[in-house]
């Protein structure tokens, strides 16, 4: 109903990139847990945690990945800040056309950070020797709000765009005719 107040927990990890040192061992542990089976393989370009990482800057900059976005900005911005220049783009979190990361380097299907849903602490914090990543919870009222789409429903609609609606059908009615056959 409109206007009717609920709960929300409100995971946040905080970020101090100056202790960052670069190791990105949250990489690795990140795309390990999210391995099928779990901790089976590893595979930083499918970590849902990247560092923009440039010792010639002094650049050590962790950033989670967020949202699916079907299509670029119009614009791109680039900051300078306390003297550092970042490349474009460099604090989105966004699993974007203009680029390759926070997407399954094989299928480029959209990748985003669970929060490691179902252990105690996110993971790539619990690694973080140097404490680059404190985790943090606290309780919110908000507006009751429709329901979130689906990892599944996410990656769906992520494939359309790249290769159309019709072209998907097909191959699905495909693969399971085949599985029919076997
Ligand atoms: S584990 Fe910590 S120190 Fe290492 S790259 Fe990740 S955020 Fe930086
Ligand atoms: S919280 Fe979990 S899913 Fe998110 S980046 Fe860290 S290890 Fe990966």
């Amino acid at each position: 109903m409109a206007g009717e107040k609920k709960k929300k927990i409100v995971k946040t990890i905080k970020v101090d990139a100056d202790k960052c040192n670069g190791c990105r061992a949250c990489e690795v542990v990140c795309s390990a847990f999210h391995a099928a089976p779990k901790y089976s393989s590893n595979n930083p370009a499918r970590s849902r945690i990247r560092v923009i990482r440039e010792p010639i800057r002094d650049i050590y900059l962790p950033v989670y990945a967020g949202e699916y976005a079907p299509a670029e900005c119009m614009g791109r911005d680039k900051y300078i800040i306390d003297g550092k220049e970042y490349d474009e783009c460099a604090f989105c979190r966004a699993a974007c056309p203009s680029r390759d990361i926070f997407k399954e380097p094989d299928s480029g299907l959209p990748l985003k950070c669970d929060m490691c849903e179902g252990e105690e602490e996110p993971l790539c914090v619990k690694w973080c020797l140097v404490d680059a990543l404190t985790y943090e919870e606290r309780e919110e009222e908000v507006e009751e709000e429709a329901e979130a789409q689906e990892d599944l429903e996410i990656g769906l609609e992520a494939l359309a765009d790249k290769y159309g609606l019709d072209t998907i059908m097909e191959t699905v009615a495909k693969m399971s005719m085949s599985k029919k056959g076997s």
